[in-house]
């Protein structure tokens, strides 16, 4: 088989690649490659849906560039699509002194990034929101933020990536990449150019592909508590005000289209890369290798990972977690809270030993045929229109 560019995982990243490239490039042949039946079995499947506007991230990293220019592009693919959206703006709450010291450093960082973001006082929070509880003077009001349905999106764009031929193939792993090769079990597919979009194990591929790299993965559990009081409501997506040293954004509120509102995900450390229920994954000495790479991280507290996980041990019980959140909701019992058992995600996160820390932004790497994707953490699924083509440039196609 032989294709112009061949693209491993049907993630978000994946197929918004390959919608891109036959854009750019109308007669080439394309092919998505997916070990798994269907395109949403992982991260772009249990995301929260929310566009993200490209507040947190440092002025200039690929992050805060590929999320502001990404979540236009998005926005207007679901609109044109009459795809569900809601276009319900965000609202930021200091959770602590600490979170609440932050919010100037968040305020300059969105205007820095070009973001339109306004300070609104407790009151009037409190006026939009009844559920919320503001402890401090002031919050943030982001009103590009929105939320849709990332299931109906990939959906949308397979059946659009049909129109455009692209073929897309389900259940075929891939076992090694050896120069412009993809190889399988039962056979090989010869490419132009290779892309590696493989989320959770990304850098398993490209170690497949022999590059050679420093990070290791460090995969974080994000669980979600539905809110069973049907009488509660939100008008805005609901957020703290996070540490902007770590990426995870802190527990906030997510809501879907049939109106189920949620509060999650936690950044609990789990030892496989699907390990959906329960702590380790199939792989025994893969399981075992995570865990030892955690403890150690913990045991020397690098990049404050003791701190971290200590504090998302206390979130693991029903009391814990409630009583994390009354710091931002109120009108809300821990009675009425429901720990889902669909609404897992799993980040694809990558530790550096060189910064000792969680790497903070988005990882390209070009090898040979192969341009790899790591790190494609949130917001990658905001960011992904924008993302696919940032990798057709670092291709240099
Ligand atoms: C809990 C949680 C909440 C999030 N919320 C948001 C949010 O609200 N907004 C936002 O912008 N981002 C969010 N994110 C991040 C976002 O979901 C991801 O960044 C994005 O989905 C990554 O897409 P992807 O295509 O790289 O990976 P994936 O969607 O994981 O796709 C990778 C695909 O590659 C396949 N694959 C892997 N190995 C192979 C192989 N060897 N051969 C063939 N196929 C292979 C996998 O089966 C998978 O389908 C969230 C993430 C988590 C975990």
């Amino acid at each position: 088989m032989k294709y112009d560019f061949a693209i491993i995982g049907s993630g978000i990243i994946g197929l918004t690649l390959a919608f891109k490239l036959k854009q750019k490039f109308k007669n080439s042949k394309v092919l998505i490659i997916e070990k798994e039946s269907d395109s949403i079995s992982h991260g772009s499947g249990r995301n929260s849906g929310v566009l993200h506007s490209g507040i947190y991230y440092e002025p200039g990293s690929l992050r805060a560039n590929l999320c502001t220019n990404g979540v236009k592009e998005l926005k207007e693919y679901v609109k044109t699509e009459k795809l569900w959206i809601d276009e319900c703006g965000k609202l930021l709450i200091p959770t602590s002194k600490f979170s609440y010291s932050n919010l100037e450093n968040l305020f300059k960082r969105a205007k820095n990034n070009g973001v339109e973001i306004h300070k609104i006082k407790n009151n009037e929070i409190e006026k939009l929101e009844p559920n919320v509880n503001c402890q401090f003077d002031y919050g943030l009001h982001v009103p590009v933020t929105a939320v849709a349905d990332p299931k109906e999106v990939s959906s949308s764009l397979i059946k659009n990536l049909k129109k455009m031929h692209v073929d897309l193939q389900y259940n075929t792993k891939i076992l090694k990449i050896i120069e412009n090769k993809l190889i399988t079990k039962d056979y090989a597919i010869e490419a132009g150019q290779i892309f590696n979009c493989a989320g959770q194990f990304a850098d398993e591929v490209a170690k497949k592909s022999n590059l050679r790299f420093r990070y290791s993965f460090l995969p974080f559990k994000g669980k979600y508590w539905k809110i069973k009081n049907e009488n509660f409501k939100l008008n805005h997506l609901i957020y703290p005000i996070p540490d902007l040293r770590y990426p995870f954004l802190g527990l906030h509120s997510s809501h879907n289209r049939y109106g189920d509102f949620y509060i999650g995900p936690s950044s609990t450390p789990v030892f496989g890369r699907e390990q959906y229920k329960g702590f380790f994954g199939e792989s025994v000495s893969e399981s075992l290798s995570i865990f030892l790479n955690f403890s150690k991280k913990i045991i020397f507290n690098e990049n404050k990972l003791r701190s971290l996980s200590v504090r998302e041990l206390s979130l693991l019980t029903k009391q814990g977690f409630f009583n994390e959140i009354k710091k931002m909701f109120k009108n809300i019992r821990a009675d009425e809270l429901e720990l889902s058992n669909q609404k897992i995600g799993i980040r694809s996160q990558i530790f550096d030993p060189q910064s000792k820390s969680l790497v903070n932004d988005f990882v390209v790497i070009n090898q040979n045929y192969t341009t790899h994707v790591l790190n494609a953490i949130s917001p990658a699924w905001t960011a992904s229109f924008a993302f696919a083509e940032y990798l057709i440039d670092q291709a240099k196609l």
